[in-house]
């Protein structure tokens, strides 16, 4: 498999390659050069693999052999020895027809794990073999963060710049990346929202001699890894669902911020998984639910919500989509985003947004409505949900009856987001990896929000 640019002007390159360049260097975002499809006696056979013999089998469709087989695996199963339940990522059921994808068992208890955990190991493989110097560099709403600091902290020839909101994200999301004081992590606290920390990223990964000067590597959802990774669990779900309830097509409700995830599932469906509906949720900010029913994609007014990992107006991963439902034309795709650059917005209408209405259904869900979701799953069920999760689960109330079972995905463990638990009137008992955090010493650097100040505190620390 090699990979191409939503934009026409990067490709055919390979996996490797792909995974270093991250954003690509015309300014798109990497895809495959075609969707490999899986025939369904394939399928079959995949139903009695455990999660780490599944992660192997779909890769393989997309490494296009740079890796050697051992290696890869012991990447893998050293990716997923961290996690706290065999399963790696269990499916719950919660009604009849609702099920529970829990992705919070890693390390930092949030779905961020799956796919970051891998490419900490894939980072450290190609930094020793190929005897390079990394500079990781990533935005973070909060998850992404801890994830990615957990899986190279200490690493020799690897260092790590995060930038996150200041004062926006939750308390326990500060404390996990904040109390890692491994040298080759720096912390930087900006002042601004998520897409003020995730422009400058893209501006910085833009200017392509500062990228390969300081070594750039992104661990954003932009790089195609990360989605690659957690394509795989909509298969390992949809599986165990199919084993007990014999369900032949299900539905997916996925709490989205940057488009990253559901994208996986939308990759997943066209690899040839019998996915009916994809259900966008996402808080109030909610462009995403808007481009879905209305066509139009424009940023409205940044809020705080109870699900701050969701607090994103411009989802990095919707030019991929864009770039398969308006037919893997480069050419439209870099005129739409500057378009998009130049005015303000992206207008679809017609077949396009047929598609995408038949392809995705989508909700908002309002704060109250989150809260009231986690108060009411805990009163009927005993089941706790994350804030972000309940958005999930609100959202897929909103579509269900259609006979089919949903399966929701739960994207943090509810320890994560105690702000919002409180308002709930519950009280939970952290587990103990997240309540020693609070006893630990933090450290992280205030920056304003220019891009001049957070480039002089990066050049202090790759000189150091
Ligand atoms: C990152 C995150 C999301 C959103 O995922 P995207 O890939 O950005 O759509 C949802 N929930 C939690 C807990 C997250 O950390």
């Amino acid at each position: 498999m090699e990979y191409v640019s939503t934009r026409g002007k990067i490709g055919k390159i390979g996996f490797l390659d792909a995974f270093l360049m991250g954003l690509a260097n015309d300014g798109g975002l990497l895809v495959p050069s075609e969707i490999p499809v899986v025939p369904a006696s394939t399928l079959k056979e995949w139903q009695q693999l455990s999660y780490q013999e599944l992660v192997l089998a779909i890769f393989s469709y997309y490494t296009n052999g740079e890796i050697p087989e051992d290696e890869l695996k012991e990447m893998v199963y050293a990716s997923y020895a961290s996690f706290r339940d065999p399963e790696v990522t269990p499916v719950r059921k919660l009604t009849d027809d609702l099920y529970l994808l829990e992705l919070f068992h890693g390390p930092t208890f949030a779905f961020k794990d799956i796919a970051l955990q891998f490419m900490g190991q894939l980072y450290t493989y190609v930094s020793r073999k190929q005897g390079k110097k990394i500079h990781i560099l990533g935005a973070t709403s909060g998850d992404t963060g801890a994830s990615a600091i957990e899986g190279v902290k200490g690493k020799e020839g690897i260092k790590i710049c995060i930038l996150h909101p200041h004062g926006k994200v939750s308390k326990v999301q500060e404390l996990q990346m904040t109390t890692v004081l491994d040298s080759n992590v720096l912390n930087l606290s900006v002042e601004g929202n998520f897409d003020d920390c995730q422009g400058m990223i893209k501006e910085l990964f833009n200017d392509l001699d500062f990228k390969a000067n300081n070594h750039l590597a992104a661990i954003n959802s932009i790089n195609f890894i990360r989605i690659m990774a957690q394509i795989v669990y909509y298969f390992y779900a949809y599986f165990q669902v199919a084993k007990e309830t014999g369900a032949a097509e299900v539905n997916f409700s996925v709490p989205t911020g940057n488009f990253g995830d559901i994208f996986a599932g939308y990759m997943a469906k066209r690899m040839g998984l019998p996915i009916s509906k994809l259900i966008l949720a996402t808080n109030e900010n909610n462009i995403l639910e808007r481009f879905v029913l209305e066509g139009v994609y424009k940023p409205g007014d940044f809020r705080m919500t109870y699900s701050p990992s969701m607090d994103i107006q411009v989802a990095s991963n919707f030019e991929r989509y864009l770039y398969y439902v308006l037919g893997e034309d480069a050419a439209k795709i870099s005129e739409l985003m500057n378009q998009f650059k130049s005015e303000g917005q992206i207008v679809i209408s017609g077949d396009a947004l047929a598609k995408v209405r038949s392809e995705f259904g989508a909700h908002g869900v309002q704060g109250q409505e989150c809260l009231d979701t986690i108060s009411k799953y805990k009163a009927e069920t005993g089941y706790l949900l994350d804030p972000h999760s309940a958005c999930g689960v609100a959202a897929a109330n909103k579509y269900s009856g259609d006979g089919l079972v949903t399966i929701s995905l739960a994207t943090a463990h509810p320890a994560k987001f105690d702000e919002a638990i409180r308002l709930c009137g519950i009280e939970q008992q952290y587990p103990e990896q997240i309540s020693s955090l609070f006893e630990k010493e933090q450290r992280q650097t205030r920056v304003d929000g220019s891009l001049p100040d957070v480039v002089s505190e990066l050049l202090k620390f790759y000189n150091a």
